[in-house]
């Protein structure tokens, strides 16, 4: 059997300002041996590959897109995308079979669910009897025509994400099955009137979405079960199926398919409670921070988070750490190459006086001066070594700034800041600082978790804000929780 394996690993925050383009794109396209290495070992292409040499098939590699996120694509760079992967199909023929992994959030200028066009144009290139099988984020924004355009789509169980590995295993083992005509995967999806915010979607004990999976895992031990997906979304899109769906497959049981996708769902509408968010004023919550008695609080900076598509370059976090006079405290990021940049050239030791952030839009605060000694200059490079969104991240060119006890890290790239290595790689051991700030929406939990004493999530202004009635939602199906009272 002759496999077609690609990606189209795409985040789209439709409220960001930043898009992302042609330029973009065509940096970020992988192809040949590059393509099949994306996620690493542990990735979704890693777990399917390793079923398809188990079964001697041969693999066609097809672009990966990997822009990482960023505010919605221009029309013209997911058209290029799109004809990147028929262009390969169309060089390669026969392919028995399609494996994507994808993201689920991708948005165009002109298209709402960039996903479901891609599968639409690989379906309709191949016919109706090809398998195409993709793995999903558990940030997807699942649409109805993803669905009905793949033979199966498997989402992660786990956020933050570390199970990539055994999708991509599991979509070998369907394929193989519908090869040999054992397997007919049969899919029903549904979704409960809910977009809840990516703060309350952490699966962890004592979290709403953690008891929502047990469910769904429970009801999906049914032998004719192939896979219950049920994925918390990405409130930060404005498309008709923002938020929680859940995706169920099963050995052609259309009927108990849609039975175990309505339960799940049911069960989700009937918590949405809990789903509301519990964020603190900024000065309050830098107040708390500095008046606990011991250990480190991390302060979350959400609505700027390093991975929900928003600059990065937030200041009313540091701005109130400042007015505060919070010593002990490390900002985890301000990402800002302008001043990244000045602060390099100055060379460590030296005193400086910088205008930082609030550059790239309205939305994320104004410039904040910070004067103060440079402490390290480094090329930002550096592993995470966390068992979600493990890897190198490359920050570029990256700066300490030690504003009289207040330290402040300026990169050149977005960043999460998500877990010690990014302090570490700095110099800066975060057992012993009293704050940190960090860009994050939820990785900071599980990133400081054994670390940190407390964690507070401040009500910052950005374009990941947590509060849904300051995001000018059109698309959005309505009434939806938490935006409308229901
Ligand atoms: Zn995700």
């Amino acid at each position: 059997m002759r496999v077609a394996v690609g990606g189209y690993l795409v985040a789209v925050n439709t409220f960001a300002t930043q898009k992302m383009g042609l330029d973009l794109f065509q940096r970020a396209t992988l192809s040949g041996e590059r393509a099949l290495q994306v996620g690493g070992a542990q990735g979704s292409i890693a777990g399917f590959l390793h079923g398809a040499r188990q079964r001697h098939w041969d693999i066609v590699p097809l672009p990966f897109v990997v822009p990482g996120v960023g505010g919605k694509v221009t029309a013209e760079a997911h058209t290029a995308a799109t004809a990147g992967f028929l262009d390969l199909l169309r060089q390669n023929p026969p392919v028995d079979g399609v494996f994507l992994q994808l993201h689920g959030t991708a948005v165009s200028d002109e298209c709402d669910d960039c996903e479901g066009d891609l599968l639409s144009t690989l379906r309709e290139f191949l016919g109706d009897k090809t398998p195409i099988l993709a793995t999903l984020d558990g940030h997807s924004n699942t649409t109805p025509l993803m669905v009905e355009q793949a033979s199966m789509l498997i989402g992660v169980k786990t956020n933050p994400h570390y199970d990539f590995f055994p999708g991509g295993e599991q979509a070998a083992r369907v394929m193989a099955g519908m090869f040999d005509g054992s397997v007919t995967p049969t899919s029903a999806w549904a979704q409960p009137a809910m977009a809840p915010a990516l703060q309350k979607i952490y699966i962890a004990p004592g979290w709403p979405m953690e008891a929502l999976m047990r469910q769904a895992h429970h009801l999906g031990r049914d032998p004719r079960v192939l896979d219950v997906s049920l994925l918390g979304g990405f409130f930060c899109s404005d498309i008709p199926e923002t938020g929680i769906s859940v995706t169920v497959t099963t050995n052609n049981e259309p009927a108990l398919a849609h039975d175990i996708a309505e339960r799940v769902k049911d069960a989700c509408w009937a918590k949405r409670q809990a789903f509301h968010t519990d964020m603190v004023p900024v000065e309050e919550g830098v107040r708390a921070a500095i008046e606990a008695e011991d250990g480190l609080v991390v302060l979350g900076d959400l609505a700027d988070s390093g991975g929900a598509g928003t600059p990065g370059d937030g200041t009313v976090l540091l701005a109130e750490l400042l007015r505060q006079n919070a010593q002990g405290a490390v900002v985890g990021n301000i990402t800002d190459p302008e001043a990244a940049q000045e602060a390099v050239r100055a060379g460590i030791g030296k005193q400086v006086t910088l205008s930082v952030g609030g550059k790239v839009d309205a939305f994320h605060g104004a410039p904040v001066e910070i004067s103060g000694r440079v402490r390290v200059i480094q090329d930002g490079v550096y592993s995470a070594a966390t068992a979600f969104n493990a890897g190198t991240y490359r920050r570029g060119a990256t700066a300490v700034v030690d504003c009289g006890g207040v330290e402040v890290i300026l990169t050149s790239r977005p960043t999460h800041g998500f877990e010690a290595n990014h302090f570490r790689s700095l110099g800066i051991e975060p057992t012993q600082r009293k704050i940190l700030a960090v860009k994050s929406e939820l990785q900071h939990r599980a990133g400081f978790a054994g670390i940190a004493s407390a964690f507070i999530d401040v009500d910052t202004p950005g374009r990941a804000t947590q509060v849904h009635a300051r995001l000018p939602y059109e698309k959005i199906r309505r009434p939806v929780f938490p935006l409308d009272d229901i």
